[in-house]
């Protein structure tokens, strides 16, 4: 009898050859569909035992003629470019690495004029803060920053955590929504993101072949949509919310955007992407800075800090599927040829599953739970077929892949390091 696996699950853990993910890692959904009973597909993996992500990195490498692709950019960009003053893309993001190098490249390679938006944070970090700032003043760019209810944003953070584990969803229906409701208010028909979601593996292998991002990521017709878990109108009636307070959050239906011709396309499909380039690049030209401390969980200074949340988010995705954020960060630096499986494994066992405390404090203030509440959750989100006791303690039960040495510290730091 396998164990017994949460979320849908494979009750299996497979490690992929290549770099350091396992099939555990469920695809990227419109989160309007997402329940506690949700199950969704995961991380595939072809019969060699190379993953979905490591597969679209070797086709980067051998199989895209970026030649053609680049050609096909600019056909593209000839197509949408306005010559009347007004804007012609919508570039969605934070001043981060990747939309700072996405507009900067639009516009000032491209000669594209970019209306930048972004959704904000649910809590600002400084360093964020300032490089948003300098995404417009540095990188020079108009910005619409978007910032949704507090008091709403917050509800939405605290159901999210409760009953999906779940507390970075809220961001999540402003990152896929907010730009495409921006393009059809301001008649821009263009929307263009940085990385493809299957760098990271986090759609169907069958995405890699086309640039845009499909339409269900923002789209939704059902009349029962779900925000924190919980449907629309039981949200409502437990929150005496209105449809007006929860406007932002909703997602658009097709005949708003079949009406204008939308396309929402990844630069990084026509332009080989690599997160790395992204950060030089958008230090020398946007101002963009690292954050002055390691970003706890990994080894790196320069992705997911502009919340103070992200660690937080990380977290609870290292509890639900037993992948952490130095897995993420080491098997993408694997798959680009900026490290060897080997030093991926060595961080692994130093920084994966380390619990996010710089802001941990802060979170549990905005959630708006105590401390004992929040492990009682986390507790409940382990999956039997992840997680068992050892000691009295909390241990993943495939920590690292099956021919990870044993030497060094031990990896999958266990509970008494949280408390
Ligand atoms: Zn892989």
């Amino acid at each position: 009898m396998p164990l017994e696996a949460y979320y849908g699950l494979p009750t299996e853990v497979v490690f992929c050859r290549r770099c350091l993910m396992t099939n555990q890692k469920p695809h990227s959904v419109n989160e309007t569909t997402h329940t506690a009973a949700s199950r969704k597909a995961t991380l595939g993996f072809d019969e060699s035992g190379l993953c979905d992500a490591c597969r679209y990195a070797e086709m980067k490498d051998q199989a895209i003629d970026w030649d053609k692709r680049e050609a096909m950019l600019h056909q593209l960009l000839d197509r949408y470019r306005r010559r009347d003053g007004g804007y012609d893309v919508i570039v969605s993001g934070s001043g981060g690495k990747d939309s700072a190098m996405t507009s900067h490249l639009l516009k000032y390679k491209y000669g594209m004029h970019p209306l930048t938006v972004t959704w904000a944070p649910h809590m600002y970090s400084d360093i964020g803060r300032q490089n948003l700032q300098r995404w417009i003043d540095v990188g020079g760019f108009d910005n619409l920053l978007f910032t949704a209810n507090g008091r709403v944003m917050r509800t939405l953070t605290r159901e999210a955590f409760e009953n999906l584990y779940f507390p970075f969803q809220p961001f999540k229906f402003g990152i896929k929504f907010w730009a495409a409701k921006m393009a059809i208010k301001f008649g821009i028909k263009l929307v263009m993101y940085g990385e493809p979601y299957i760098e990271y593996g986090s759609t169907p292998m069958d995405d890699a072949a086309s640039p845009a991002l499909g339409l269900n990521y923002f789209v939704n017709d059902s009349k029962d949509l779900y925000l924190g878990g919980l449907h629309l109108d039981q949200l409502k009636d437990k929150h005496g919310l209105c449809d007006n307070d929860l406007l932002p959050f909703m997602p658009l239906r097709s005949h708003e955007v079949q009406g204008h011709e939308l396309r929402v396309e990844y630069l990084g499909w026509y332009r080989k992407w690599d997160p790395q380039q992204a950060y030089y690049y958008a230090v020398e030209n946007c101002g963009f800075e690292p954050d002055d401390e390691r970003t706890e969980g990994t080894y790196g200074r320069y992705s997911s800090i502009d919340d103070r949340i992200d660690g937080l988010h990380y977290y609870s995705h290292y509890i639900k599927f037993g992948l952490g954020r130095c897995t993420f960060d080491a098997s993408q630096e694997i798959r680009n040829g900026h490290i060897t499986r080997e030093e991926g494994i060595a961080l692994m066992k130093k920084y994966e599953g380390e619990v996010p405390r710089r802001y941990m404090a802060e979170c549990l203030d905005y959630i708006g739970i105590g401390e004992d509440q929040f492990w009682e959750r986390t507790d409940r989100a382990r999956s039997p077929h992840l997680w068992h006791k050892v000691d009295g303690e909390w241990r993943l039960r495939h920590p690292l892949p099956p021919d990870a040495p044993e030497d060094g510290p031990a990896a999958n730091r266990g509970y008494q390091y949280l408390r």
